[in-house]
């Protein structure tokens, strides 16, 4: 598809953010570039609308820009998975490995029904971690996910491994 290479493009790589040999993708360039947020929306759209899709559930915080669009445009409802201590109401949430430590996500209880479809989304996956809880959170509540969707995927990490039989889409890879 010809708007990739713009979405691509809009992307920016600073190193050695947050610390040393870390390239970070910052995605905060591409919301500035009105016709490539518009296609990287498009995009997700396009391939979600008509799948019987109800939820869409964003992974704090980069998936709070990306998750909402979709949904409206879908008729889904968007569910914040977030850090923990975040939510006011009651949570279920799921841990995950970090290179040092574990951390965790959560959701409010009662925000997904047993039998919904759902859409995990997120900006990024390096090692899948975070996608990984996402998928059991939403699992153990009898949630299905439909697919992971992410605008970009740093393919060396593997990530894609992590989550099992669920697909993963993504729009640009990067090393
Ligand atoms: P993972 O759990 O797959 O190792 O890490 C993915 C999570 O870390 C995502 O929530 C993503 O937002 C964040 N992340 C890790 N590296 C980057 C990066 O280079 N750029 C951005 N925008 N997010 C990153």
């Amino acid at each position: 598809d010809p708007r990739l290479a713009g979405i691509a493009s809009a992307i920016r790589v600073i190193p050695d953010f947050p610390k040393a040999g870390i390239m970070f993708q910052d995605i905060t360039t591409l919301l500035l570039d009105v016709k490539a947020f518009r296609d990287t929306i498009d995009l997700f759209v396009d391939r979600y609308k008509d799948k019987g899709i109800s939820v869409v559930a964003g992974i704090e915080a980069r998936g709070f820009i990306f998750g909402p669009p979709i949904a409206l445009a879908i008729g889904a409802k968007f569910v914040p998975l977030r850090k923990p201590k975040k939510l006011p109401g009651e949570v279920i949430s799921e841990e995950y490995s970090l290179e040092y430590g574990t951390d965790k996500i959560e959701m409010h209880v009662g925000a997904v029904q047993a039998g919904e479809r759902a859409l995990i989304v997120d900006d990024l996956i390096a090692t899948g971690g975070t996608l990984n809880a996402a998928i059991r959170l939403l699992e153990r509540v009898g949630v299905e996910v439909h697919e992971c969707a992410c605008l970009m995927e740093l393919p060396e990490l593997k990530g894609r491994d992590r989550l099992g039989d669920k697909p993963l889409f993504v729009l640009v890879q990067s090393s």
